[in-house]
């Protein structure tokens, strides 16, 4: 089983309410860290990286309005690119996600927006919408992005390049485009099949060593307690209630359309030797 693919399952058993549904990240360290490309909604802000059930530093966020790639050698692309060769970057996921305002914006609309603000239409291009890259599909957006990082010179051929979907309402992925797919044979060596472990395991990577994996049998209530001593503090990210959110004076600001769901609670095994 591949990265995403033992990604996706967690996420849809997390999703429909399995309490043990996670993933562990050190059996697939050949294809971390991965570089995940999102929309700027800050409705995204509690779902990353726990709907991926990775840890931060394994997670590099690429974030654009839209999720958009507008070219192959596009400043987007560019990022990703470096994102590769610079920081290690192994896997590529395009991510959009549902009742993305981005594709509820119409150019008419976004004209006149930008006109409130001050822009001058004739000092912009003739065709808004291919400049600004904008979309009336998120999945289509997805797929065309996909298409284009795929094609770019600038990303290795053995880099996999994935598109997903995320349900805004419930924290959902989904496959759009799998990666894996249009891999050059031979290129891609996916972690060997593993069975998932359970919360109850996580204590088990406690002494994890490169090249040693071991998993003792530990008790659920034993392995919570030394959780409790490994896990980083801030791993862990919770949608803040409404009593907790700022209660900055905000005349200007739009009331929330939606209030942001809690994310899955799917979670990365701690004490993983990064690459960094
Ligand atoms: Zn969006």
């Amino acid at each position: 089983m591949h990265l995403f693919e033992a990604i996706i399952d967690a996420n849809h058993r997390a999703v429909a309410g399995d309490a043990s549904a996670g993933l562990h990240p050190a059996e697939f360290a050949e294809s971390l860290p991965v570089i995940a490309l999102t929309c700027v909604d800050p409705r995204l802000n509690a779902f990353f990286p726990n709907a991926l059930a990775l840890p931060g530093e394994q997670f590099i966020w690429l974030r654009n309005a839209g999720n958009i790639i507008t070219g192959p050698m596009s400043s987007t692309m560019r990022s990703l690119a470096l994102a590769c060769a610079v920081k290690g970057g192994e896997e590529i996921a395009i991510i959009g996600h549902t009742d993305c305002q981005v594709a509820k914006t119409p150019t008419v609309v976004l004209l006149e927006k930008l006109n409130m603000l001050g822009v001058d239409r004739s000092r912009l291009p003739d065709n808004i919408s291919e400049f600004f890259g904008t979309f009336g599909s998120e999945r289509q957006n997805v797929i065309k992005a996909c298409d284009f990082a795929r094609s770019s010179p600038l990303i290795g051929p053995k880099i996999p390049v994935h598109g997903l979907m995320l349900d805004i309402g419930t924290g959902k992925l989904d496959w759009v485009v799998n990666g894996y797919d249009t891999l050059p044979a031979n290129t891609h060596t996916p972690a060997p099949k593993t069975q998932f472990a359970s919360i109850g395991e996580i204590g088990s990577f406690k002494n994890f060593e490169m090249g040693e994996m071991k998993f003792p049998d530990m008790k659920i209530g034993e392995a919570a307690v030394k959780t409790q001593t490994v896990q980083p503090p801030q791993v862990r990210i919770v949608a803040p209630t409404v009593a907790e959110a700022p209660k900055a004076p905000a005349p200007t600001l739009p009331p929330m359309r939606k209030k942001t769901p809690p994310p899955p609670t799917i979670q990365p095994r701690p004490k993983f030797p990064g690459k960094y």
